[in-house]
């Protein structure tokens, strides 16, 4: 351990002694580092992927949710328009019932 490490820069090619990054063109050289960056790249991609799937999923179920609304509230619309027509039928009969007992 601590010796001298060579990396061949990927980029240009120049070989770079115990150094990070590459002293010619400034390239990552560390194999460690890039893996780090790189996973961490792909720790981001995957969160990323992550949000969006949960940001689909509840968008799709709250389309649901909002169409299962939308059929209650015809659904209630259509149970108050019954009423109103039975409410009316009713008043109606009442009516009739009234004159003709009168
Ligand atoms: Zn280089």
């Amino acid at each position: 351990m601590g010796g001298t490490v060579q990396i061949k820069c990927p980029n240009c090619g120049l070989f770079n002694t115990n150094a990070d990054h590459c002293s010619n063109c400034g390239t990552l050289l560390s194999y460690k580092k890039r893996r780090e960056l790189a996973f961490k790249q792909d720790e981001k991609n995957r969160r990323l992927r992550r949000e969006q799937e949960k940001k689909s999923t509840p968008s799709f179920i709250e389309s649901g949710e909002a169409n299962k609304f939308l059929v209650i509230r015809v659904f209630t619309k259509v149970l108050k328009s019954i009423g109103v027509v039975v409410m009316a039928i009713g008043a109606f009969f009442a009516w009739l019932f009234t004159f003709l007992a009168a």
